[in-house]
């Protein structure tokens, strides 16, 4: 154990190339910062002494009571359309960028504190953030990351001493966030809205040397940036839907541009298969309901195509609209590409046939409105490589469907040329066991609410590694008892 403080290695780009995109802005000193998570793994990818972390300073550094030696803290500018209505000045009004990290990787990644205080962008808001929503994120952002999506992590939950108003006295905390970069379609709107076609080109040329530095040289490059986030959010909103994900406020400031998932407030994991789930309290008319994602997504991108067309071709607009417009209409088809590859790693298909779609369509028609848990329904279609079905079908509150479904997926399997043994082990490498079960999660949350984080850090372990059974895990991987009733959750502030 280290008494040392930690040494933060920033480089601070954004700091430095993006004058009038921030404003710089210190953390709010708060009475007792106190790390009740520290994520070691992510620390040591970082190249950050995780014990020294683990000290009153690093405490006080990662709740944003103390800026770190070598940090450039800033509050940055992004607008956003937030359920269809633009706002043209949203900000970080509870967060600031501390810096940039270079990880074992070679990769440049943003040390972002949430709930850090107020901001000149706070408007009416406090700044602050509490334990459950921090935590929250927390558990949201590793579980995505255990399972192989695109995400923002978190570095450290810490408790900040002070009790804050979130109906009722609720305590204070911080979230230290990691992400590749905390550029969103937000931030190119918020210039665009105020016609500074130069801040957005100098935004885009930031973001390319950032996440697409082979597009440097590019003729083209401001059309291919647009190409490059289009694929990476049909890559990415495949894979929420695979694995039945709701991030539940998909506003423009809430997609990023590096292709993660960002901004988990009230998100949830579907329990039974519904392309209607809902999950959010603020999301009245469904907007951003399950199914709705991949929709929602090509709507926001075509707001980020519409900041981009200046850049696109300066003397054409029409010419610009018109080849934006064209990327913009290939994400229905790298959506359905990307759901379709991973659709056949979880019905164990390793080979690809063109009625395919057909079949990954069919089940999902066979699922609806019958009240069967989707990730407890493939796991359990893995034990069926070599049975006859029936105790899936149990599933299902009419078994009809499933059961013509099911001989359509046998006879498919006979084209696999691989043992049953084998299927039905790649079918369980595709389809968690574990997932963030949202009665475990309000458990946990309740729990740290009082100061014991016992259930997170079990919760955590589990979720750790979401494809291997373990003995003894079975109430993590089963439906909300009846008395659960259903599920709202509320938005993170
Ligand atoms: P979010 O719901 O986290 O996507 O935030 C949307 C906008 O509201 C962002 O500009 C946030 O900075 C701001 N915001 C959310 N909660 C607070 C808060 N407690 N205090 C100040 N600003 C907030
Ligand atoms: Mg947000």
């Amino acid at each position: 154990m280290t008494t040392q403080p930690p040494v933060f290695p920033f480089d601070n780009t954004y700091a430095r190339e993006l004058r009038g995109f921030y404003v710089p802005w210190e953390g709010a000193e708060v009475p007792a910062p106190f790390l009740v998570l520290l994520n070691k793994d992510l620390a040591e990818e970082l190249q950050l002494d995780a014990d020294a972390l683990n000290t009153p300073v690093g405490a006080a550094n990662l709740t944003g009571s103390r800026s770190p030696d070598g940090a450039a803290p800033l509050a940055q500018a992004y607008a956003g359309h937030q359920f269809g209505g633009f706002s043209p000045q949203l900000g970080d009004g509870r967060a600031i960028l501390l810096g940039e990290l270079i990880d074992r990787h070679g990769k440049r990644r943003d040390l972002h504190l949430k709930g850090s205080g107020r901001t000149p962008f706070s408007r009416g808001g406090d700044g602050k953030a509490v334990i459950g929503p921090v935590l929250r994120e927390y558990i949201m952002g590793e579980t995505m990351h255990a399972l192989g999506i695109p995400t923002t992590r978190a570095l450290a939950a810490g408790t900040t001493g002070e009790l804050i108003d979130r109906e009722g006295a609720k305590p204070g905390a911080v979230l230290a966030r990691i992400a590749s970069s905390h550029i969103r379609v937000g931030t190119f709107q918020f210039f665009a809205a105020r016609g500074e076609t130069d801040k957005v080109r100098q935004l885009a040329d930031y973001a390319i040397a950032r996440h697409d530095p082979d597009l440097t040289e590019a003729a083209d490059k401001y059309l291919q940036l647009l190409a490059r986030v289009i694929s990476r959010q049909a890559d990415l909103l495949s894979k929420w839907v695979l694995v039945g994900f709701v991030h539940g406020v998909m506003n423009t400031d809430n997609m990023t541009i590096s292709g993660e998932t960002i901004d988990y407030g009230p998100c949830a994991f579907l329990d039974t298969y519904d392309p209607d789930a809902v999950f959010s309290s603020i999301d009245e008319g469904g907007r951003y309901a399950y199914g709705k994602q991949p929709l929602i997504a090509q709507w926001n991108l075509a707001r980020l195509a519409e900041c981009l067309v200046p850049l696109i071709n300066p003397d054409d607009a029409d010419d610009a609209v018109r080849l934006a417009t064209n990327e913009l209409n290939k994400f229905p088809a790298l959506y359905q590409a990307a759901w379709l590859d991973g659709m056949r790693k979880k019905l164990g298909l390793a080979t690809e046939d063109h009625h395919d779609i057909d079949l990954a369509n069919a089940l999902m028609d066979a699922m609806k409105g019958q009240n069967v848990d989707y990730t407890a329904f493939f796991r359990s279609l893995a034990r069926e490589v070599e049975a006859d079905g029936s105790t899936t079908a149990a599933l299902f509150a009419d078994s009809t469907g499933f059961e013509h479904w099911f001989s359509h997926w046998k006879a498919r399997l006979e084209k696999e040329d691989a043992k049953a043994a084998d299927i039905a082990n790649r079918m369980n490498q595709a389809n968690p066991i574990y997932i963030p079960r949202n009665h475990k999660v309000e458990e946990a949350l309740a729990e740290a609410q009082s100061g014991n984080y016992e259930r997170t850090h079990k919760l955590l372990d589990v979720l750790k590694d979401p494809f291997t059974e373990r003995s003894g895990l079975e109430a993590y991987a089963g439906p909300a008892p009846d008395d659960f009733g259903p599920y709202r959750t509320f938005c993170g502030t």
